[in-house]
């Protein structure tokens, strides 16, 4: 099979760096966010996030690299494959190898070798979700009695929640650390990614109702606190490209509490009257309620600022949130699936490690124009599983990865073509076979 190309990625950071001078432009004279195409009649659009490290256009997939790695493929390959940015975690960064040595190498992006723009978040989803014990809250059952005190069954609790911050166990050696706003802030300033989080208390879906409005006044202050530590740190290294600040939206699943709390970080400002760069959605969201709690927050936050959604990659998922906003949106699971042997396709979710595939000479998806599918079978996947190589890992992560990039600027080119919904019951009817 001849290899085939790739159809030109939308980072435009890599062949054209910004100039000393870009950078020398004071901040508030760029625009960080602009709108070109909307959605008639909803709020999904696309546009471009301007960053120090390059331009990044949305909607966009961002591909998660925790550790300052994304598991198993090489930085250039996932330029190759359109990754157009990296969102990388405080909490693990800060614990292994700690954020000094990420500053000392020159922030994140030249640490891992990666030129193009980054993301931290806050570490507050690992700290208490880690603490918890649980995996994956758009996961968690809702249906469970409803509690406060919801650890894992066979975990201990390894994190503690007070009005000032987290206090928690490392899940590495055991060691006892706290976070709070501003530490959560000087740890994502000295990793230096582009975009970087406020600090957030992560709440569940079986929570309280009274845990939840403590809770989501908690964040608020929080908020505030983080963008008045962001502002002093920025003032005292102004020589360091700027990194942009997005408070975080929780509130579960409950109507006016996602939308008073997105009122509220919108109005947040600082002394000079500026307020968060952007938006992130965060915490406890059930996958069919997906779009509707979306849906609330963006209402009201301000149109000229883009949206994270933190922990989607879902084909359905991405088309609902969207459609209903975000602008981007990161998750783990299509490299964490491909390590497992999970793969994507035009007609759904597969395991190329099961017994029918151990004599198919066919690629994952013939339709996929990714390195893996233009040089390696289903048949050869199969048995580097069984044989337990690790290049299995590298390929079925090069596959998933591209699979969803491919898909987010399907549908980015979509919506400027005025053809979203055609896409959307074109892709979701062959993927879900509907
Ligand atoms: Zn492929």
């Amino acid at each position: 099979m001849p290899a085939r190309s790739l159809p030109a990625t939308s980072s435009t950071s890599w062949d054209k760096p910004h100039t000393a001078a870009w950078l020398d432009t004071p901040v508030t004279k760029r625009p960080f966010f602009t709108v070109d195409a909307e959605l008639p009649g909803r709020r999904g659009r696309t546009g471009v996030i301007h960053t120090p490290h390059g331009d990044i256009e949305t909607p966009a997939f961002i591909a998660v690299g925790t550790k300052a790695t994304v598991k198993a493929v090489l930085p250039e390959t996932m330029r190759e494959l359109g990754t157009q940015a990296v969102l990388a975690n405080a909490y693990h960064l800060y614990l292994q190898p700690g954020p000094d040595i990420v500053d000392e190498a020159g922030g994140l992006g030249a640490f891992m070798n990666w030129p193009g723009p980054t993301f931290t978040d806050s570490g507050g989803f690992q700290v208490l979700s880690l603490g918890a014990g649980f995996r994956k809250v758009l996961s968690m059952d809702a249906n469970r009695v409803q509690a406060d005190d919801i650890i894992a069954e066979g975990k201990q609790r390894l994190a503690h929640v007070d009005d000032d911050g987290v206090t928690f166990i490392s899940h590495l050696d055991g060691s006892t650390h706290r976070f709070t706003p501003e530490v959560s802030m000087q740890i994502q300033h000295k990793i230096g990614a582009d975009i970087i989080f406020a600090f957030d208390e992560l709440t569940t879906l079986v929570n309280t109702r009274g845990y939840q409005e403590e809770s989501v006044a908690r964040t608020h202050a929080w908020a505030q606190r983080c963008l008045t530590e962001h502002r002093r740190l920025t003032a005292e290294r102004p020589e360091r490209p700027a990194q942009a600040l997005f408070g975080v939206v929780q509130g579960a699943q409950y109507e006016d509490l996602r939308r008073l709390a997105s009122r509220d970080l919108a109005g947040i400002v600082d002394a000079g009257g500026r307020g968060f760069d952007g938006f992130g959605i965060g915490g406890a969201l059930e996958k069919q309620n997906l779009a509707t709690i979306v849906g609330w927050c963006i209402d009201e936050l301000p149109d000229a600022k883009p949206r994270h959604l933190l922990g989607i990659s879902e084909p359905d998922d991405l088309f609902a949130a969207i459609e209903a906003g975000a602008d981007t949106f990161d998750c783990v699971s299509p490299s964490r699936v491909a390590r497992n042997a999970a793969v994507y396709s035009a007609t759904g979710r597969f395991n190329v490690n099961t017994a029918r595939h151990r004599r198919d000479f066919t690629p994952i998806d013939a339709e996929c124009d990714c390195y893996t599918c233009a040089h390696y079978t289903r048949a050869y996947l199969h048995h580097l599983f069984k044989a337990k190589e690790i290049l299995a890992a590298t390929l079925c992560t090069i596959h998933n990865e591209r699979f969803v990039i491919r898909l987010v600027d399907q549908i980015r080119a979509a919506i400027a073509a005025g053809e979203f919904d055609e896409l959307r019951d074109h892709v979701l009817g062959r993927y879900y076979g509907t």
